[in-house]
């Protein structure tokens, strides 16, 4: 072993990210309800797209992402020459980081906020800044209170993963107009398109220079496996960005498929009505067996156990009939259980085992 070769300070306190199980023994097809992913799929377009790509392969794609950009322009209304895409937000969050905070600033996010602002922050060597949540809702005057000289970044998403809670606009913009005049805030839309009549931020990033928005294709357009996210800000942040990213960091594929997906808003349409229907099934069916959530606004509900040993005894009761959800313990959450709102017969199993489940432990 050699010694001397080290990684630069803050890689070895990141901690290695463990993604939603989606495989339980003795059950050949489980229902996963653990990533928050689209039952449905993507839409049919987009999987044509995807099909037709393959007979480019042998080019190069796009390095600037133009026909993607304005197609994501076109449908939200916004300049395409301030948008910029990324494999998944994931990567745009990494390219926030690498250009924005390093060693001495200090990155702020909440403390149930998702994991990969920590994970990019301790990658840029920067120090993380965690601010606690009032009753697992974003608290703007604590997250003014945690800045700094030194904060160059805030993250939020709004709505939260995993709380699934979200603050107005209003209190955005207020949050925007309270940081001190170095750091940037970001709004993370990544279930934005859950929330009928939401812009994610877009309007916002529109109108104020210290505010970026980040959105992806992962969560409603059931394009997780894809990997495409983007950013809309400032043209001055997009520049800056544009220098941390690969020249093809998206393939042909990733970008003709994001955009066949983001032209058939109806797919989307559809797809939010039925995870708002299913949501407010679920949640009211799991509050007649016991289990109160907060009000969810995205494609997922956060379940409350009466302590953690509740929580994982049911985690494990689930999983012994092939139904898995996400253990939140790692985002402060272990009395909680984050189920992800499947279709309509996985929501009804898994109203009817936590039902079982709470029945057989009143015993
Ligand atoms: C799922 C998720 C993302 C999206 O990640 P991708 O890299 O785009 O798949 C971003 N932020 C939050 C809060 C999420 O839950």
């Amino acid at each position: 072993m050699n010694d001397q070769i080290r990684p630069q300070p803050g890689i070895m306190e990141i901690d290695l990210y463990v993604g939603g199980q989606s495989q339980v023994p003795g059950h050949s097809e489980p229902i996963k309800l653990s990533s928050n992913e689209n039952p449905a799929g993507p839409s049919d377009k987009a999987k044509e797209a995807f099909s037709r790509a393959v007979h480019r392969l042998n080019r190069y794609p796009s390095t600037g992402h133009a026909t993607l950009r304005h197609a994501i322009g076109d449908v939200h209304g916004l300049d395409p020459d301030r948008i910029l895409c990324g494999a998944g937000s994931d990567e745009i969050i990494s390219f926030l980081c690498q250009a924005y905070a390093g060693p001495g600033d200090e990155v702020v996010f909440t403390e149930h906020g998702f994991l990969m602002y920590r994970v990019y922050t301790h990658a840029a060597g920067a120090t993380p800044v965690c601010v606690a949540e009032r009753d697992r809702v974003t608290d703007v005057d604590a997250i003014l209170a945690a800045c700094s000289a030194r904060t160059r970044l805030v993250f939020v998403a709004n709505p939260n993963n995993p709380t699934g809670t979200m603050i107005p606009l209003a209190e955005i913009e207020r949050l925007a107009a309270g940081l001190p005049p170095q750091a940037l805030l970001v709004i993370d839309g990544a279930y934005a398109e859950f929330v009928e009549g939401y812009d994610g931020g877009a309007e916002l990033a529109t109108r104020l220079p210290n505010v970026f928005m980040m959105r992806t294709f992962s969560k409603i357009y059931g394009l997780g496996g894809l990997r495409v996210g983007w950013g809309y800000g400032a043209r001055s942040v997009i520049d800056v960005l544009n220098r941390v990213r690969g020249p093809f960091n998206l393939s042909s594929a990733q970008q003709e498929t994001a955009e066949a997906a983001v032209r058939d808003q109806d797919w989307i349409a559809r797809c939010r009505s039925e995870n708002a229907r299913l949501r407010g099934w679920l949640t009211e069916a799991l509050a007649e067996r016991g289990v109160p959530a907060d009000t969810s606004f995205a494609n997922f509900i956060l379940a409350r156990f009466t302590s953690e040993d509740e929580a994982n005894a049911c985690d494990a009761f689930l999983r012994q009939d092939g139904l898995i959800v996400r253990r939140v313990g790692g985002y402060g959450l272990a009395e909680c259980l984050r189920i992800t709102i499947g279709d309509e017969p996985a929501c009804r199993r898994v109203a009817h085992m936590i039902g079982q489940f709470k029945a057989g432990a009143a015993q």
